[in-house]
């Protein structure tokens, strides 16, 4: 069938769908949208995208178009004759539906062939940042992100040291990708409309990076860090070498009384590397 967001509501209706607010359910339903992201994310033909949450295919559809390949994750079994029904035909498609967060998903990904790996969505807002976490930790190799996400979440991901957004996850996603803000979207665009606005972001994976010596112990330095916001360096790290982190700070001008919201990335990678170092 020729496909059209102004069409699922009907189709939603016909499969008496009912949105689910536990899932974080709230489609597209305007296809300037669904071309803005598809355009912003400049897919090529030989790119395989993953899509976590396709919901009623909206985007989905579009994404088939350009993309060698599109696999989805969608938890929502309710959501299959929906699909099926819109993406009739669509043969790079793929739709798991699992948990994205549980599911193995290099090994689903290990079975296609692709130049590039992009992760474009409108996510599910409970559970973007353990969906980012997980791309980090489980080594997901994405080249480029493009999702929507709640404007609180976003200006998060891309906060720079100094400011009340900066946290432990601004510092992992700067040390991983460039992250920069596309547009900001309207929360009539959505069915049901949510209490929150939204924002698409970019992520592009960096190409040069600081090597770290031990990549887990980097991880957990931040997080410790950041552990209590309002504590120092001092406080918040007292398991760790403090003669040594001291040294580190003294460089960039600082002292242990320091709070991490004020260290940027390298003084952070410096900050592991050197007690790293040390230790050999
Ligand atoms: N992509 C669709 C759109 O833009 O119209 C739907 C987006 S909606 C914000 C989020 C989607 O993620 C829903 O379809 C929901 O069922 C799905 N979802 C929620 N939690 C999930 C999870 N843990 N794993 C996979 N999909 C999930």
């Amino acid at each position: 069938m020729e496909y059209s967001p102004k069409k699922i509501s009907a189709i939603l209706e016909k499969y008496g769908f009912n949105f689910k607010k536990k899932f974080g359910q709230n489609f597209i339903v305007d296809e300037n949208i669904i071309d803005a992201i598809i355009s912003k994310a400049m897919i090529t033909s030989n790119t395989l995208v993953l899509e976590i949450g396709p919901g009623a295919g909206a985007l989905t559809y579009k994404l088939s178009e350009w993309a060698k390949n599109v696999l989805c994750f969608e938890i929502d079994r309710k959501l299959k004759p929906v699909l099926e029904e819109l993406l009739n035909g669509k043969k790079n498609v793929e739709i798991i539906y699992e948990d994205f967060l549980t599911s193995n998903v290099n090994e689903k990904i290990s079975s296609y062939s692709y130049d590039s790996l992009y992760v474009v969505a409108n996510l599910p807002y409970y559970i973007t940042t353990p969906i980012i976490m997980k791309l980090i930790e489980e080594k997901i190799l994405v080249d480029k992100i493009v999702i929507m996400v709640q404007k609180e979440v976003g200006d998060r991901f891309k906060a720079t040291p100094g400011t009340k957004d900066y946290s432990s996850l601004s510092v992992f996603l700067n040390y991983y990708f460039d992250v920069k803000k596309l547009m900001d979207v309207s929360k009539n665009v959505f069915l049901p409309k949510p209490n929150v606005d939204s924002i698409i972001i970019e992520m592009k994976k960096k190409e040069q990076r600081k090597q770290l010596i031990d990549e887990r112990y980097f991880f957990k330095l931040i997080r410790d860090s950041f552990k209590q916001k309002r504590k120092t360096i001092k406080n918040n790290l007292k398991e760790y070498p403090l003669d040594v982190l001291e040294q580190v700070l003294k460089k960039y001008g600082f002292d242990l009384s320091v709070r991490a919201e004020q260290l940027s990335l390298e003084i952070f990678i410096d900050m592991a590397n050197t007690i790293k170092e040390k230790e050999v």
